[in-house]
């Protein structure tokens, strides 16, 4: 049986503190409880990580690499526990689950070999009596929020190169997953992390939050979540000018020109698309399809959708689980409601599946227009709109008309249409021919209000590092 309570300065705590419950989005029922900590549990959380933070930084890169292959080890041997975990408590088909807890585990292993490859650099000195270095620091106690959405993945992407960088960690999951994360951090226990280095706090996200973004000791706060919160975030930590990495919402556009390979363009945007039930930041969100080959496209794309299999992710065979909650069906049937009403035509799915669970069944619209609420907003779940365009310069206006810049997707066989148009997209991350483009080995992040900074990659440790310009007399 799982310790589900939060983990301060290496002690299980929270026990007498009141319990929140945890649902399993496929049947209503409660998964597990977790505390509802709050202020004093955070204050405390980041104590035990301040006060393990020298010892920390201080072991070498070598050392800390062996714990986190250790526990990149650990999470392999527990994949299927993970999985199933994660599946209860947030839905997502348990293949897919599983998916998700090797390319987390992966994220641990690229940080466990990138924290050895943490170079300064030497300046050439303007005159003979000094030497002028920059040295690389771990920026401190780092405080991480995560998303239900990739309960795992989304805190690996922060602790591994935070751990690997010498910083200590204090974590806030989301109060629809904890679960998952409280599992994560059992395995990093038992990877033998030294106390205080990695604590969890789960409770009220606001007051947990404050002290977050707010306590000096924390030298970074790193979120991914909604744009909504991240802009809160950024408010509340200017008092300590807090350094933050934020990964937020996405609007991602799919471009499909007439030159397409039809199989790969229908292929990746089923990758795209219903991938985790349409709930993932880089879901493609506006289909464009160029009118040549628009029927072609929506009657192939629309007979796919139609073959998912939506169900509880537990049971062999299902492609789609449940939306997280009540809230999420409610947004996704109104933006189809709001596109129907506005004169897009329904080709597959278009309404709630059964009464017990938050079904939604895999949804096409075909004819939809930049007026609609689907046009303009994350839908977050397993709807598909496809709008018709003419020209390149139309559609890459359309494309960039957001104020998201996190994903987009590209399909043409030219290479000289692709490579322009991507040059003129304003998105961090782009897919050509390729519906799922994310990979630990590469910058993970967006433009404009999808964010700050980027995770994965050589580049994602920076973010966790401090430099420092020294100038030596000699
Ligand atoms: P959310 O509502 O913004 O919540 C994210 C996290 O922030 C949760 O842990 C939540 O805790 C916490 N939180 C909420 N209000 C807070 C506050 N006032 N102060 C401090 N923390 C607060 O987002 P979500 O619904 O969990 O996730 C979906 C969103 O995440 C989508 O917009 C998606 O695009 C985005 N996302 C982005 C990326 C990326 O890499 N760019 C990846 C995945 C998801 P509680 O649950 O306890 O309220």
């Amino acid at each position: 049986m799982m310790n589900n309570l939060n983990y301060i300065n290496g002690e299980w705590t929270g026990k007498n503190l009141q319990q929140s419950p945890v649902y399993n989005p496929s049947t209503g029922e409660v998964v597990s409880e977790v505390p509802k900590g709050g202020k004093q549990e955070a204050v405390q959380a980041v104590a035990a990580a301040s006060d393990a933070f020298e010892g920390w930084a201080d072991q070498t890169a070598y050392d800390r690499s062996k714990l986190l292959r250790k526990f990149f080890d650990l999470m392999i041997e527990h994949e299927d526990e993970l999985a199933e975990i994660m599946t209860k408590e947030m839905g997502k088909p348990f293949k897919e689950a599983k998916g998700e807890v090797h390319y987390a585990a992966n994220y641990l292993e690229w940080y466990a070999e990138e924290g050895k490859r943490i170079y300064g650099e030497t300046i050439p000195t303007h005159v003979p009596n000094k030497r002028l270095q920059v040295w690389k620091k771990p920026i401190g106690v780092v405080a991480a929020i995560t998303p239900w959405n990739f309960p795992a993945a989304m805190l690996t992407r922060k602790m591994g190169p935070a751990l690997a960088a010498g910083c200590t960690v204090v974590i806030k999951p989301s109060s629809e997953t904890p679960l998952t994360a409280i599992k994560l951090v059992e395995l990093a226990e038992k990877a033998g992390f030294p106390k205080g280095v990695i604590n969890i706090v789960t409770g009220s996200s606001r007051e947990i939050g404050e002290v977050f973004l707010t306590d000096e000791r924390v030298r970074k706060v790193t979120f991914t979540g909604s744009t909504e919160v991240g802009k809160k975030l950024m408010e509340q930590g200017a008092s300590t000018v807090k350094k933050l990495s934020l990964e937020l919402g996405g609007h991602a556009p799919i471009i499909i020109y007439n030159d397409a390979d039809i199989e790969k363009a229908v292929n990746g945007t089923i990758a795209s698309k219903f991938r985790n039930a349409g709930q993932t930041c880089v879901c493609g969100n506006r289909i464009y399809v160029q009118s040549d080959i628009y029927d072609e496209f929506v009657d192939a794309f629309a007979d796919r959708t139609k073959q998912l299999q939506v169900g509880d992710g537990m049971k062999e065979g299902t492609d789609i689980g449940p939306l997280i909650n009540e809230a999420g069906v409610e947004k996704v049937d109104e933006h189809v409601k709001n596109a129907v009403s506005n004169g897009g035509v329904v080709v597959a799915g278009g309404h709630r599946i059964g009464e017990k669970g938050n079904f939604y069944s895999p949804t096409v619209v075909k004819d939809v227009n930049p007026s609609m609420l689907i046009m303009n907003e994350e839908t977050f779940g397993p709807v598909a709109p496809i709008q018709k365009f003419e020209t390149e310069e139309e559609v890459i206006q359309l494309a960039n008309d957001t104020p998201y810049g996190l994903a987009a997707y590209v399909f043409t066989e030219s290479v000289s249409r692709g490579t322009k148009t991507i040059e003129k997209l304003d998105f961090g991350i782009v897919g050509w021919n390729d519906g799922a483009p994310s990979a630990v080995q590469a910058p993970f992040g967006g433009m404009k209000e999808s964010g700050l900074g980027r995770e994965g990659g050589h580049q994602g440790i920076d973010d966790f590092l401090e430099m420092q310009y020294v100038s030596i007399g000699i």
